[in-house]
């Protein structure tokens, strides 16, 4: 089957997922499941924690404020979102913009994997600490987790089904939308996605 076909069972299933504590509130919100979107063949993927308000109405990951910090950062590898492939953990948007539980990760994470098994990245870039922990622990890199502070930029091979994979934690753009600090460090690490 295609990876473009692959995907639209992901994305048939997660409209229906009806199992989610959140599947009420998006149906009550007239909310879209996020299930990501860009290059399939893409060789950088990176993973967010979920949707916020204007993510949920539109289906589109990262098309608020840190969005476009995300943009502006891709920019600086000299590519946009079409070269990349871009997710989150949680697909559908918690409510007021709390936390994911780790109930929700947990539930939502063999949607993760999934696209991770289609598109067979070389790098996965983890955007916040949910995502960091998610995808560290999944890779059996428990022992190296730490704050975000402390290895944001930070690189892990590891050895996944389809072949060797970089992961480098990197900041949450949301955080660099009004720190000119944050926006220079997570410049910095981008560029180790090369
Ligand atoms: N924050 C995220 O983690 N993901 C989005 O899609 C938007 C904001």
């Amino acid at each position: 089957m295609s990876k473009d076909l692959q995907m639209k069972q992901v994305e048939q299933e997660l409209v229906l997922f009806k199992k989610s504590p959140l599947y009420t509130y998006r149906i009550k919100n007239s909310y879209i499941p996020v299930i990501g979107e860009g290059n399939l063949d893409a060789n950088i993927i990176f993973i967010g924690e979920a949707p916020g308000k204007s993510e949920a109405l539109s289906g589109k990951p990262f098309c608020g404020a840190s969005g476009k910090v995300l943009d502006q950062l891709l920019g600086h590898i000299n590519t946009g979102r079409s070269g990349v492939y871009i997710t989150n953990i949680v697909k559908d948007r918690p409510q007021e913009n709390r936390d994911p539980t780790p109930d929700e990760i947990a539930l939502y994470a063999p949607f993760l994997i999934r696209q991770l098994e289609i598109i067979k990245p070389k790098v996965i870039a983890t955007l916040g600490r949910f995502s960091m922990q998610f995808v560290l622990k999944h890779f059996n890199l428990e022992k190296e987790l730490d704050t975000i502070s402390n290895i944001h930029g930070k690189i892990f091979k590891i050895k996944a089904p389809w072949g060797t994979v970089k992961i480098i934690p990197l900041y949450h753009p949301a955080v660099a939308v009004y720190n000119r600090k944050r926006f220079d460090e997570l410049k910095c690490d981008i560029k180790k996605l090369l």
